[in-house]
């Protein structure tokens, strides 16, 4: 028979740490921290796969659930002496949700359940304390109608604020037991008026309402978005924990709070949370009221003068610090925790691995590998690549002026400039146009994450650093500034009011995540470096991994940026962007316009200085390492005047009629140019093209290696090659200037030629082509757009279909199409590699910098990987991440 509850309390548990699956995440570590003797109140953990049997069976319960369900209400009952709906020894409890992995689109914790008008006097009569009776049960009303019965929790919010501003309160805290009474009553009204029926008194009902809650919420819209954008499978299912109650707002003795082992935000090592007295749940979290520091130190830094936890209540805090500590040494990574002070006793009601910035990721690494909690390859292991893109971003000038409007929490570090935003469809709509926003929000919450998605960065109003906004941006790597309170947003005019100034929807602001700042308009940046525990993590990282990784270069100031992030060379060396500059372009008009060999050899003896004077430059910033130059790629009309403007401009220089000219360019037009007249059809047709460019090529590596006295050996690299004729006849043409300018030069020029592999048909005659080609590098742009059959610039309009529709999973332009194109790049390599042992492999297409595209060149045995410059740490990093993983 299947068990599908397990239960935990009192240094026992029917579950660990290790059952992710079956009890999800909450589940696992609650049963975890009660084995480890942690104050944890009882309860119990209804599996997922409880869950998926509701979904395989029309929504219905497994038969004996419900008799497990009454038999781990008797465990409950045993340890605390107290029962579910008996209102002599009354057990209330919370219900929540818990996938394997943190799901914020699951349904929320309804606490206090299983009070209804009866309970909630004998609770008042328990605790001796009938304003703490009554607000968990005005707490329960709201929760319990807004995530069971569905009716948003405003409509109670109103009532509540009406009823303080009648009564002249400001907090919550200040009602008296009979206030809150009253607005019971109101509430009550409220939910028969909205829903038709009253609110349920029998406590099963309340459960198995609940319950069934959870396990529907899975299904819902927010949860199913989630899971699409996070790549987790439907087949999951989620966890639901029923948990004895323990109250943090019986009082001024009562607390609840949270907290993470380090700071998730720099990554020091000390306590870092925040927690409010005589509250419950999620108070902290919603921003409510102000929440305070836990530790002494954090207030002072925090120049607050509200208590400490430490201060308040000393004791409960020593006993959380030491909690604290050993469930970080237990878990080995720096915890997320959740708990609740109940007159004076701590009580652990979460536990999980904290999300953090990528800053602290690297610190908290970097550190625990020199405390001897984990080893530098576990270090490494834990960073992901793609979060540190975070650290690859600009940050503020510190020597720009700064105006600034408003001030707010560090919630997420970096830097943004964008146009306001107030909502999160009017983020998407902007950036769908290609603008930069940052959405202002009074506070976000799940509904609004394809807002911040959008968004550069994100502006809230109100919440503190563990604010949903906060812990969302830090997870995403946006910068975030929260709980910026001196400003306000005026919804109802779409006004920003900051310091006098009114700002509008349009407006421009930068915000600064990593001091809470708020600037008024866009302000100069900085470009990142790489220093610190980044630089240690990216060298115990190149300990590791056996691939090299280039990077994508063609502008001597990209190439410098590539090397100072590591770059061990340039993997591809695109020349057609070198014919874009102002003075370059007429030249390169004048060749493609002339209908004589002459006419574009005497275009071309201007082009070659240039050339060879970039190319020069190139070999010396990479001062002997690898550089792979690619001849001219794209179909010629891209360089062509468009403008009447720019063709009189290159008619004059050409010395032709304007008509003439413009003749020339119609006859260059092609129906579809990405599978037209380009790559090495460009050097068969025009030779003197690629003449011209191995020229500049060769030259530049005789002068630059006179220069800086290291050795250059250029890689030439041919184009779109799908004949091995193609690479014979262009090859013999460079292999004859290579000769010409030794000849010249009496140097002796080591050089390599090879080709990219783009095409499938390339890929099927590898090993025909390995005979001319010394290096193959794959073009996996042009690879998936001619496997597939799919163009690049049209694939928008209708991928992101396929990706909602499910048809695919992933972009196959952003993460290599493994089964389809990989399979090409892998037989093309076993193929080359049988012609030619060690024939060198790398990757070029913008899939060298995908940390799981990487992880597929490994396991093809790839030797390099070339990236953008700000992507090469990440590749790093991936590189060592797949070395460990093929080990
Ligand atoms: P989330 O997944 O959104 O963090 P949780 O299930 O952890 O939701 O519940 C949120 C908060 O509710 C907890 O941090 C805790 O403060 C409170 N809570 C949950 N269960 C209990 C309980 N049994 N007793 C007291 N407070 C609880
Ligand atoms: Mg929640
Ligand atoms: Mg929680």
């Amino acid at each position: 028979m299947t068990k599908w509850v397990y239960t935990f309390g009192d240094g026992a548990a029917e579950g660990r740490a290790g059952d992710k699956n079956l009890l999800g995440g909450k589940g696992a570590n609650l049963a975890e921290m009660c084995s480890l003797g942690l104050p944890v109140p009882p309860g119990f953990t209804i599996t997922t796969e409880a869950c998926n049997w509701y979904y395989a069976n029309g929504r219905a319960y497994p038969e004996t659930l419900k008799a497990d369900v009454t038999a781990a209400l008797d465990h409950i009952a045993k340890l605390t002496g107290r029962r579910f709906g008996d209102p002599a020894r009354l057990l209330l409890v919370s219900v929540r949700s818990g996938a394997r992995a943190s799901m914020p689109g699951m349904m929320d914790t309804v606490l206090n359940l299983g009070l209804n008008d009866e309970t909630v006097e004998a609770l008042a009569a328990d605790a001796g304390d009938s304003r703490f009776a009554y607000d968990s049960y005005r707490r329960f009303i709201t929760m319990y109608s807004d995530v069971v019965m569905g009716l948003d929790h405003e409509v109670f919010e109103e009532i509540l604020e009406d009823q303080k501003a009648q009564l002249g309160h400001e907090l919550d805290t200040d009602l008296t037991a009979e206030e809150w009474q009253e607005v019971i009553g109101l509430y009550k009204a409220k939910v028969e008026e909205e829903l038709g029926r009253p609110f349920p008194q029998d406590p099963q009902e309340q459960l198995w309402g609940a319950i069934g809650a959870v396990f529907s919420s899975w299904m819902n819209n927010r949860a199913i978005t989630y899971r699409r954008l996070h790549d987790i499978p439907e087949s999951w299912g989620t966890a639901v924990n029923v948990q004895a109650m323990v109250f943090g707002n019986m009082g001024e003795t009562s607390a609840t709070g949270v907290a993470f082992t380090r700071n998730p935000s720099t990554g020091e090592k000390a306590l870092y949370g925040e927690f409010l007295v005589n509250a419950q749940g999620e108070d902290v979290v919603a921003g409510i009221r102000t929440p305070q520091n836990i530790t002494e130190r954090a207030r002072i830094d925090a120049g607050s003068d509200k208590p400490s936890l430490q201060k308040l209540m000393p004791e409960a805090f020593q006993a959380f610090v030491d909690i604290s500590e050993r469930l970080e040494k237990h878990y080995r990574d720096m915890q997320d925790l959740e708990f609740t002070i109940e007159r004076g006793k701590l009580w652990m009601l979460q536990t999980r691995s904290g999300k953090r910035t990528a800053k602290a990721a690297l610190k908290i690494a970097v550190e625990m590998a020199s405390e001897g909690l984990i080893t530098e390859e576990e270090a490494v292991a834990r960073i992901d690549p793609a979060s540190l893109d975070q650290l690859l971003h600009p940050t503020i000038d510190p020597k720009a002026e700064r105006n600034v409007i408003g001030m707010g929490l560090p919630a997420s570090p970096g830097a943004a400039t964008g146009e306001i935003v107030f909502s999160s469809d009017a983020a998407e709509e902007a950036r769908a146009q290609g603008r930069k926003v940052i959405l202002v929000r009074v506070e976000t919450s799940p509904e609004d994450i394809h807002g911040m998605h959008a968004a550069e960065g994100i502006l809230t109003t109100r919440g503190g650093m563990t604010s949903h906004a906060a812990v969302v941006a830090r997870g995403m790597g946006k910068p975030c500034v929260s709980g910026a309170g001196s400003l306000r947003v005026d919804i109802r005019n779409g006004t920003l009011l900051a310091m006098g100034v009114t700002l509008k929807p349009g407006d421009v602001i930068t915000i600064d995540g990593s001091n809470g700042q708020v600037l008024k308009g866009a302000v100069p940046m900085l470009q990142p470096e790489l220093s610190g525990d980044f630089a240690k993590i990216m060298e115990w990282a190149d300990k590791i991994r056996r691939m090299k990784v280039r990077t994508n270069a063609e502008t001597p100031a990209d190439a410098r940026m590539a090397r100072s992030f590591g770059a061990e060379g340039i993997g591809l060396c695109r020349t057609e962007h070198m014919f874009f500059d102002d003075d370059r372009i007429v030249a390169m008009r004048e060749m493609i316009l002339a209908d004589t060999e002459e006419g574009r050899r005497g275009a071309l003896e201007k082009l070659l200085p240039m050339q060879r004077s970039d190319f020069a430059e190139l070999f010396e910033i990479m001062a002997g390492l690898p550089v792979t130059i690619r001849l001219l790629d794209p179909p010629l009309h891209e360089f062509l005047p468009k403008t009447e403007e720019e063709i009189a401009e290159v008619a004059a220089a050409m010395n032709v009629a304007d008509d003439k000219l413009r003749q020339r360019t119609e006859a260059l037009h092609e129906f579809n140019p990405m599978l037209g007249h380009r790559g090495c059809r460009l050097a068969v047709t025009y030779p003197e093209i690629a003449e011209m460019q191995a020229r500049a090529i060769f030259e530049a590596a005789v002068e630059a290696a006179q220069k800086t006295g290291n050795p250059v050996v250029p890689e030439v690299m041919v184009p779109l090659v799908g004949l091995k004729k193609e690479l014979d006849f262009v090859k013999a043409r460079i292999d004859a200037v290579a000769d010409e300018v030794m000849a010249e030069s009496g140097a002796q020029i080591d050089y390599l030629v090879g080709t990219m592999i783009e095409l499938p048909r390339a890929a099927i005659r590898a090993h025909v082509i390995a005979e001319s080609a010394e290096f193959f590098s794959f073009g996996t742009n042009d690879l998936t757009q001619t496997t597939f059959g799919i163009s690049r610039d049209d694939a928008a309009s209708f991928l992101e279909s396929y990706r909602q529709k499910n048809v695919i999973e992933q972009d196959p332009f952003v993460s290599l199409d493994i089964d389809g194109v990989g399979e090409l790049v892998r037989m093309a390599a076993e193929k080359g590699r049988a012609t030619r042992a060690g024939i060198k492999l790398g990757i070029c297409g913008e899939h060298g910098g995908d940390p799981a595209s990487i992880r597929f060149c490994e396991e093809v045995g790839l030797d390099y990987v070339s990236c953008s410059p700000f992507r090469v740490p990440i590749a790093r990093l991936a590189a060592a991440q797949a070395a460990v993983r093929k080990r």
